[in-house]
């Protein structure tokens, strides 16, 4: 058996264990027997050829808020792996294993460039952009999957290699889209592009009013350029200290909007949404792209349990919207936080260069958070059951928890290629 490497290898019991495994995402945690806290892509490769040599599974933690399949062999803590290269003049940054999108933003904002980051700052970019990656300007741009030109992997046998489109074509298209079976990756390159500032921010609506919103967002989605994006949040406000005073202890719809076109015409675009009901707070500016995911979303960013999936729909019929409010609303029997996100545009167009991503023709996305307990994950299925219909299959960065589905991450057809580069 080869020497363990100067990196830090972690057993239960022993001190920093507990806090390496933890992350983001407390509703479940990693059961491994012994964790890599690696440093670099040689700690990757030490670290691969340790599982190897004992027969043990690999799993891979940045931040843990994509954790789904809990670890039981060797997680490789990639936390460390925080570097970040832009270069400004081919527009691209390189990013380590373990960056977070806030890590990227501070580096990419100093130069006027954007890169395809979504609504959680604090989540993993390299994690992030190969699930897909719907962001602030995804209808503009596409996928994040869509904008990565290169990968540095370490494949299960411990090898170091460079993917691109012209090393390693079948590769290249299962990582971007598929992400999980093909090894660690250390790092990929990005494109960015240039976006300084957005016009955006969010109106919330109460109670009263949730159903003529949901019905109102779908009509008015209809009618808007690619150059926007947008969801609505329909999310069961706690009655804390924190909360701002119109929202606390109210079920609210939160319309979230990002325009990376003129802010006069921006203001234009979102002024039919104050005719949908009476708006309880209202935030719109003109925002550093850096600034734009903590602005328009406002996620909580301190560790808490969610369990949740998606449904990639053709269409969310505002006929629906009566129904999907009884499911989730304030008389919902279960109390879960929806989200239904404005897809198409260049999401719905193949990219450049092809990859794994499924479910293109999808023009929204309805994702459903709860607790993860059976009640609540019968009450998610009552609701991805009302849109069956026009449901395409689910989005692999979104699926919080491992309970099968009979939506899929992949088209048949693009699920047997992944299978295939996977076995190979
Ligand atoms: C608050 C919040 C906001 C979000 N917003 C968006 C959004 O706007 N758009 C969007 O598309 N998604 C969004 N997501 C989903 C997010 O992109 C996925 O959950 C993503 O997998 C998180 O990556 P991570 O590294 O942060 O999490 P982790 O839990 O650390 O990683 C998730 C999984 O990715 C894989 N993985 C991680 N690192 C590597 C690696 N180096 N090599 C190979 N596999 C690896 C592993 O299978 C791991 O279990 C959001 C999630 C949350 C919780």
């Amino acid at each position: 058996m080869s020497e363990r490497s100067e990196m830090n290898y972690l057993h239960p019991g022993e001190p920093g264990f507990e806090d390496e495994a933890a992350g983001f995402q407390t509703a479940f945690r990693h059961d491994a027997k012994v964790i890599a806290a690696v440093e670099n892509a040689d700690d990757v490769r030490a670290a691969m050829t340790y599982a190897r040599e004992r027969g043990l599974p690999v799993s891979v933690q940045a931040t843990g808020h994509g954790l789904t399949k809990p670890a039981t062999g060797l997680l490789i803590s990639t936390r460390r792996m925080r570097g970040i290269r832009v270069d400004p003049v081919s527009r691209t940054a390189w990013v380590e294993a373990g960056a977070r999108w806030k890590d990227v933003l501070a580096e990419t904002g100093a130069h006027g460039l954007a890169p395809l980051s979504g609504s959680g700052p604090g989540v993993g970019a390299v994690s992030y952009s190969l699930g897909g990656g719907v962001g602030l300007l995804a209808r503009r741009f596409g996928y994040a999957a869509d904008h990565v030109r290169r990968i540095e992997l370490v494949t299960e046998r411990g090898d170091l290699v460079e993917v691109t489109a012209e090393s390693d074509p079948d590769l290249f298209w299962a990582l971007r889209g598929g992400r999980a079976g093909f090894g660690v990756v250390t790092g990929l390159e990005m494109a960015l592009f240039p976006v300084a500032t957005l016009f955006g921010g969010g109106m919330y609506f109460g109670p009263e009013s949730l159903t003529e919103v949901l019905r109102g967002f779908r009509e008015w989605t209809a009618t808007v350029p690619e150059e926007l994006t947008s969801s609505i949040g329909m999310v069961p406000m706690p009655d804390v200290p924190g909360v701002p005073e119109p929202l606390r202890g109210r079920h609210v719809a939160h319309l979230r909007v990002a325009y990376s076109g003129d802010p006069a015409e921006g203001e234009r675009l979102i002024a039919p949404l104050r005719e949908l009901g009476p708006r309880l707070m209202e935030r719109f500016a003109e925002i550093p792209f850096a600034d734009a995911a903590r602005t328009i979303f406002s996620e909580p960013d301190t560790p808490h349990a969610y369990y949740g999936d998606t449904a990639l729909l053709s269409d969310f019929p505002a006929t629906k919207a009566e129904s999907l409010i009884e499911l989730t609303g304030p008389d919902a029997p279960i109390g879960v936080v929806t989200e239904i996100r404005h897809l198409g545009g260049a999401l719905s167009r193949p990219p450049a260069v092809p990859n794994a991503v499924s479910h293109r023709e999808a023009q929204y996305q309805l994702m459903v958070l709860s607790g993860p307990g059976d009640a609540e994950h019968a009450a998610q299925e009552k609701v991805f059951a009302e849109v069956e219909p026009w449901t395409l299959g689910r989005a692999l960065n979104f699926a919080y928890g491992d309970r099968p589905a009979v939506r899929a991450f992949h088209s048949p057809d693009v699920e047997r290629r992944l299978t295939e580069i996977r076995t190979r």
